[in-house]
């Protein structure tokens, strides 16, 4: 699942969990970019904050992991060398999935390489409650990509890193939308104080 996790919240967790037992995976695997290619007009805040933020938040499920892959990459980071990587590392007979918002999905077709990275992985795409999933559907047939995609339906799907940023600088409360310990990383190092 990968993500700028600016903060990560419990929208990102309790997706990752879905598909975890919906798709009987072994396990997820959390990737906060790097320097994200497509947020590169937006502050973001210094990876190793949302990389750290990203292992609090996952640290008491032995289902998930975080990897520093993107993090510590230099320069750009496009989706089909992590998953090229992440190829070598775990070998050709490892299935990977792409854990991914459904509207995100469609700006993946307009990806580096879209192509190859439809061949590397199958999607999973979060879906809220009430989505128009005949639609996405007919839509993804019409234009005819090799992109396999999943759909899943979750709950959570409103909450948003950008809605708790704004709420941080506003001295709101982002308790029961992220975990104890992000909502505690998030004050002891004064992340997203100044309206972003
Ligand atoms: P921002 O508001 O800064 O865009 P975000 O909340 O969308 O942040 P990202 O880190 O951009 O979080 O998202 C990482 C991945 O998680 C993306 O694929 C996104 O579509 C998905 N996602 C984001 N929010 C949710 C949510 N509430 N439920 C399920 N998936 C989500
Ligand atoms: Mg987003």
């Amino acid at each position: 699942m990968g993500g700028t996790f600016d903060p990560i919240h419990f929208g990102h967790l309790v997706t990752a969990q879905e598909a975890l037992v919906q798709f009987n995976l072994d396990r997820v695997l959390f990737m906060p970019t790097g320097h994200p290619a497509l947020k590169l007009d937006e502050r973001v805040t210094p990876a190793e904050d949302r990389y750290l933020m990203t292992v609090v938040a996952t640290a008491s499920n032995p289902d998930f992991d975080v990897s520093r892959l993107e993090v510590d990459r230099q320069g750009l980071t496009f989706t089909v060398d992590t998953l090229l990587a992440l190829r070598d590392e775990y070998g050709p007979s490892a299935e990977l999935f792409f854990i991914t918002g459904a509207d995100a999905v469609w700006d993946i077709v307009g990806w580096k390489d879209a192509e190859k990275v439809a061949g590397l992985a199958t999607f999973i795409a979060a879906t809220r409650p009430g989505y128009d999933l005949q639609a996405a559907k007919a839509a993804h047939e019409e234009a005819a990509t090799s992109f396999r995609i999943e759909y899943i339906e979750v709950p959570a799907l409103a909450i948003s890193s950008t809605d708790l940023r704004a709420r941080v600088a506003a001295r709101r409360s982002i308790r029961y939308l992220a975990p104890e310990a992000v909502a505690a990383y998030v004050e002891k190092r004064g992340l997203y104080r100044e309206v972003g």
